[in-house]
């Protein structure tokens, strides 16, 4: 018998035979597709342009702004003449008729899009099938579509995809299997749904809201298809999708319903990591349920994505890393599929020629026959593939997209990535002509001879080990991972700490001053916002008595915590994320209680309060040597710090734990000694964080609890001589007020106090007319409305460009109408309520001059009925000198204004009194770079929301009335809680000058320990 490596060859050899009968290159359509993929292919940076080029396009209106974009994205092109080669006619007579060279840029796109979509519409797409049947090839057919961003059109889907159902089981009525035998497991009428499409709110961290909101939308459908007897797929999309996505089937087709109908199938991706005890779970749960079921086993379309995404979350990545683990894994599932024949039909989705070889070879090993399973490829690629297939008697169904170009972008993005991939198989056959032998090697061969180091690892530049603090100078900084909700374990550590903090609601925290624990006769409450009967805490309240013995304490502490060697200093904080991070999802879900956060919005606080101690420490160690400014012979100077003395810290209660933890971690680092007074709203965190700092070993004194009221111990404080720093986040009524206060100089006060001050913003995002409106709405509604646009970053201003104004507003309305609005201890909710009833009231009123001043477009109905709940609101037709486009509001309220360019759009974007956050939505390189250059704000933002802010990667903090321009999480904010210091000696003696002088000399510390 021989062996199965040689089987899969023989079988390899055959298809690729029977392809090159009828010899195709990869891109066989000649001309504007073929020059395209051939210059994508050489050069990296160009093919980045023209795929963005290529995604832009079809919202392009007219001919004028076509050429502009041609001129832009390619005026740098290092290939230019190139690039107006494959142009052709377009870019030449771009200069002199635009109107001629857009249209003829647009059919080209058009056409080459046809290539991988298979019909406009349902009419249109039976052509298309109608060939296919005559080739004895299938089909599956795929609705393609914009990225659903409201509930009107995901009901707008669902009816589409039902209407399809319904227009290819009429038009297929006598059609019969094309192999006729076994056709009973394979009807010919074939849907895959894509599960997003059916519901905008899809929260990976709540997979039963979106599986209560999905199988409804689900139902009729599934129905529809037993009926007429089709076959429903479901797609898998995203990682964050997986686990709903397999959830949502399995629970489905369990019911009474649909338990015993056998034409149900789902998606496995070969590239995951648990992709095979996925698939074993499904197998298991296919077998209890008795009936049949399929598995269309693929490598996986999100390869970059996926990627990216966990690098920038700082997440194990969910994906293989070298192309051949996913191969091997494919062939792994592919037997285990086969091996479950009995209850799980196969189909094998792939146009590498030996994953499908293997597939047929241990079908033929295990005796299944080959009328039993199939082979489904992608319309449009691999067409030698299928004949030859076809060829050997095996089924063969074509994937169909149907649908407009527009909405079909980012389909044909990801085909045109995969067609031009360095790793991916079509290219290696079709374009780089790699010889058959290689391209049948055994996967599992090219991987153990990597490891040995006799093939460099593929995307060896990708580092994704688990990222650890590592707060060394030179050490690349990694931030804390945020929590990935999309895990089951995370949800329940979630719910498990919502729980267990329930049960101390009520509990006491005592000031701290010196170290000691401190009652007053009177106690503060604190209370859930979403039900504020509800007391997570009581707090004592500090008079102007203690006050002053913090000071006092704060003070005398100072000589000793200065002469600390800043390493210790670093340590502290070290050890402080160190707890933060042992306590997350116990601090995370009391800011659920205390502040109303949703989930991942409080886990993110806590995640920034331990990148800001690990960032800190590192810039610390760092700056904390005294470094010689010049080299010159003969003479030493060594510029170092001081720290100022005593700071008092005072914070707000929408990042209760991050900005409190930032600012003091600041101020401890370099050497001050530290008052530190939490916001009312939020005591409870803050006391939390006293606790943490105690745990990790502050001493008496060094740091200091002092809660109480702002108005009384604040200003004591502030105006005291003995306090020398105040780091101030909060209003600018308040901040204002202490920018004043703290410039007058008391009796007795030793040095000029230094104020950092962090105010609001009247953030504006403008959305440009070629903007992508998929990504433009959603990352609007969540700058606006997540946390219930309590963050001074959130977005109030949309500025929206005539042009675009109404389809803008069409597809916002329903986002908004969309958002889940609720109680936050629910995972899947984005908007809870706001922190208090003055906060609420005063929102309220707001609303109320929104309505005399502008249009109300849009407001929430269905909020809890008690809690401090606002309803999301939209306000039309505001210009730039109303209230509600001047005034910070704190809220979810969002005030959309219109203009005629983006002359005005930036006129009006800076014409306020703030300059925090900005954003702009667009895909002009002109565009861009000009915002670049001209929005005031201290963020600017380009296409991603306006909030979000990351340590280290976004450094935080606006001017104007937003601030004195300092950057929290940058580079230089320590410097703020330093006073510079120089020492110059003189170092000859007779003449005598040392050679060298080191560029850093050990701490001056005065008396050295
Ligand atoms: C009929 C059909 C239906 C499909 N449905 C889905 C679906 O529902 N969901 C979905 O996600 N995809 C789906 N796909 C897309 C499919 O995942 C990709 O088209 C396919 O992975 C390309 O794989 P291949 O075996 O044809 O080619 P190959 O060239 O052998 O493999 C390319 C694939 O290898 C993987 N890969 C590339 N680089 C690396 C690397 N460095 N490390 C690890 N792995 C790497 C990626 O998955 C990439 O797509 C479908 C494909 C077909 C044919």
């Amino acid at each position: 018998m021989r062996s199965l490596q040689s089987e899969i060859e023989q079988r390899g050899q055959r298809i690729f035979e029977l392809v090159d009968k009828h010899p195709e290159p990869l891109f066989s359509k000649a001309g504007f597709y073929q020059r395209l993929m051939m210059l994508s292919m050489r050069d990296e940076q160009l093919k980045q342009q023209l795929f963005r080029f290529v995604d832009v396009l079809p919202s392009l209106r007219t001919s004028g702004e076509i050429v502009q974009h041609l001129q832009e994205y390619f005026a740098e092109a290092r290939d230019s003449q190139k690039v107006s080669e494959f142009l052709g006619a377009g870019v030449r007579l771009a200069r002199v008729v635009p109107w001629i060279s857009g249209p003829i840029l647009r059919w080209n796109v058009s056409e080459m899009a046809r290539q991988f979509i298979a019909g406009r519409n349902p009419d249109d797409v039976m052509r298309t099938l109608r060939k296919r049947r005559a080739q004895k090839i299938g089909f599956t057919v795929d609705l393609l579509g914009e990225a659903v961003v409201n509930e009107t059109e995901t009901d707008e889907y669902a009816a589409r995809y039902l209407d399809l159902l319904e227009g290819l089981s009429r038009e297929t009525k006598d059609w019969t299997d094309p192999l006729g035998k076994n056709s009973a497991l394979f009807p010919v009428v074939n849907l895959s749904v894509k599960i997003s499409a059916l519901y905008s709110q899809i929260n990976p961290a709540d997979p039963a809201d979106a599986i209560a909101h999905l199988a409804p939308k689900l139902r009729p459908l599934l129905r529809r298809a037993r009926n007429v007897g089709a076959f429903i797929n479901f797609d898998m999309e995203s990682y964050a999708h997986k686990n709903i996505t397999l959830e949502l089937f399995k629970t489905v087709f369990t019911e009474e319903e649909f338990k015993n109908w056998p034409h149900a199938g789902i998606v496995t991706q070969a590239y995951l990591r648990d992709s095979e005890a996925d698939l074993r779970d499904l197998i298991e749960w296919g077998r209890a349920r008795g009936t049949r079921f399929a598995v269309r086993l693929v490598k996986g379309a999100y390869w970059d994505y996926e990627t990216a995404k966990s690098r920038q979350n700082g997440w194990d990545c969910p994906v293989y890393l070298q192309k051949p683990e996913s191969d091997t894994n494919f062939e792994t599932l592919t037997r285990l599929l086969l091996e479950n024949e009995s209850v799980v039909t196969s189909a094998f989705g792939s146009h590498n020629v030996r994953s499908i070889a293997h597939a047929q070879a241990f079908a033929d090993e295990l005796g299944v026959d080959r009328s039993r399973f199939e082979f489904q490829l992608l319309y449009g690629m691999a067409g030698p593939i299928k004949r030859a297939l076809v060829d050997m008697g095996y089924r063969v169904r074509e994937y169909c997209p149907v649908g407009e170009l527009l909405p079909g972008m980012s389909y044909l993005v990801r085909r045109l990535l995969e067609n031009t991939s360095n790793e991916g198989f079509l290219r290696a056959k079709f374009s780089d002509n790699v010889p058959a032998a290689e391209l049948l090697r055994n996967p599992r061969e090219i991987l153990h001879r990597s490891r040995n180091g006799v093939l460099p690892p593929l995307n060896s530049t990708i580092n994704m080990t688990k990222n650890t603090p590592k707060t060394q100078p030179g050490a690349p900084y990694d931030n804390a991972p945020l929590t990935n909700f999309a895990l089951p374990e995370n949800q329940e550590k979630m719910r498990a700490a919502l729980r267990e903090q329930r049960k101390q609601f009520g509990r006491k925290v005592p000031l701290t001053i010196n170290g000691e624990k401190i009652w007053t006769d009177k106690m503060f409450s604190s209370v859930n916002p979403s039900q504020p009967d509800q007391i997570v805490g009581y707090a004592a309240e500090a008079d102007i008595p203690e006050a002053e013995r913090a000071v006092t304490a704060a003070r005398a502490a100072f000589e000793k915590w200065r002469r600390t060697s800043f390493e210790q200093r670093c340590e502290l904080l070290e050890r402080v994320a160190e707890i933060l991070e042992r306590r997350r999802f116990e601090l995370s879900a009391l800011e659920v209680f205390e502040v109303g956060k949703p989930w991942s919005q409080a886990d993110g606080d806590i995640a920034e309060a331990i990148d800001f101690c690990t960032f800190y420490a590192r810039r610390m160690r760092l700056l904390g040597r005294p470094r010689l400014t010049q080299n010159v012979p003969g003479e030493e100077s060594y510029q170092h710090y001081w720290p100022r003395g005593v700071a008092l810290v005072i914070a707000p209660w929408n990042f209760p734990m991050a900005i409190l933890c930032g600012m003091v971690s600041a101020a401890l680092v370099t050497g001050n000694t530290v008052i530190m007074k939490p916001s009312e709203q939020s005591v409870i965190i803050g006391a939390m964080l006293m606790e943490i700092y105690e745990e990790a070993g502050v001493p008496p004194g060094v740091l200091n609890f002092l809660n109480g009221k702002g108005s009384v111990i604040g200003a004591h404080m502030v105006d005291h001589k003995d306090v020398d720093l105040i780091a101030f986040t909060g209003s600018r009524e308040v901040g204002l007020w202490i920018w004043e206060s703290a410039g007058k100089t008391r009796e007795g006060q030793r040095e000029l106090k230094r104020v950092i001050c962090e105010m609001g913003g009247k953030n504006a995002m403008i959305v440009d007319s070629d903007a992508d409106l998929d990504e433009a709405i959603v990352d609007s509604i969540y700058s606006a409305f997540g946390f219930q646009g309590q963050k001074c970053s959130a977005l109030s201003r949309l500025i929206v460009l005539e042009e675009n104004h109404d389809r803008v507003m069409e597809r916002l309305l329903g986002a908004a109408a969309s958002v889940r609005v609720g109680n936050p201890e629910e995972a899947g909710v984005v908007v809870g309520p706001v922190i208090d009833e003055a906060a609420y009231r005063r929102i309220l009123d707001y609303i109320e001059v929104g309505k005399s001043e502008a249009t109300l477009a849009y407001q929430a109905k269905d909020v809890p009925p008690h809690g401090y709940f606002i309803p999301p609101t939209i306000f039309t037709g505001v210009k730039s000198n109303m209230r509600i486009a001047r005034e910070e509001i704190f809220g979810p309220v969002l005030s959309v204004i219109k203009v005629r360019d983006l002359d005005e759009a930036i006129e009006v974007a800076n014409g306020t009194d703030y300059a925090l956050t900005g954003g702009f939505f667009s895909r002009s390189p002109a565009n861009i770079e000009r915002i670049k250059a001209q929005l005031e704000a201290g963020n600017v933002y380009i296409n991603r929301p306006c909030t979000g802010a990351i340590v280290g990667r976004h450094p935080f903090g606006g001017f104007k009335m937003s601030g004195s321009g300092t950057k929290a999480g940058g580079e230089d904010y320590l410097l703020n809680f330093l006073i510079p210091r120089v020492v110059t000696e003189n170092v000859t003696r007779h003449g005598l000058a040392p050679e060298k002088t080191p560029e850093y000399r050990e701490e001056f510390l005065w008396p050295k320990k």
